[in-house]
């Protein structure tokens, strides 16, 4: 999971995981390098706007993550719940981590809490303390993407009479028509 969304956060660079970088002697010679296999997976462009869609559970009016917002970083996550309830995700990243959490038993078994969700919690303690100090930084724009107001009632782009809007982010050429309903 860590994997798939660092491609987002990597502009859609595929790198493979890997438990270590490498190891190093105490003479100082190195003994094991870690060799990065990496693939581009898709475009900067489509990265840019799946980020874009992933800050709004931080940013957006009904966010379901936004106890995830760090001071100064642009975050983009994304809360997750199987069946059941089994099991608690919380994946997301800033252009200096990505992390993921997994909330959950061995053996499957519900999940009883209340408030925010422990995945969701977990996330939100590490990332808020090892972006301390660190540079302010918003993720960077790709170009063809245009952003677009768009009406709440009917889910096309927005005219000036429609009075309910939000900005969605397009690949260009793939924004939708304009507003019928007003
Ligand atoms: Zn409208």
């Amino acid at each position: 999971m860590a994997g798939a969304y660092a491609t987002i956060a990597n502009d859609g660079v595929y790198r493979e995981p890997t438990f270590y970088t490498r190891i190093v002697a105490s003479n100082g010679s190195i003994v094991l390098n870690s060799e990065a296999h990496k693939r581009k997976a898709f475009s900067e462009t489509v990265a840019y706007v799946t980020k874009k869609l992933l800050v709004q559970p931080v940013e957006g009016q009904n966010g379901t993550a936004t106890y995830c917002a760090i001071k100064g970083m642009e975050v983009a996550a994304k809360t997750g719940t199987t069946n059941e309830d089994f099991d608690r995700w919380l994946c997301g990243f800033t252009n200096y981590y990505t992390t993921v959490a997994w909330f959950g038993y061995d053996l499957s078994e519900r999940i009883e809490y209340s408030g925010k969700n422990p995945a969701g919690e977990m996330w939100a303690n590490v990332m808020q303390k090892v972006h301390t100090n660190l540079e302010n930084s918003k993720f960077k724009e790709a170009k063809d993407v245009v952003s677009v107001e768009i009406c709440k009632d009917s889910f096309m782009r927005a005219k000036s009479s429609c009075k309910n809007t939000y900005t969605e982010y397009f690949l260009s050429e793939t924004e939708p028509g304009f507003c019928m309903k007003h």
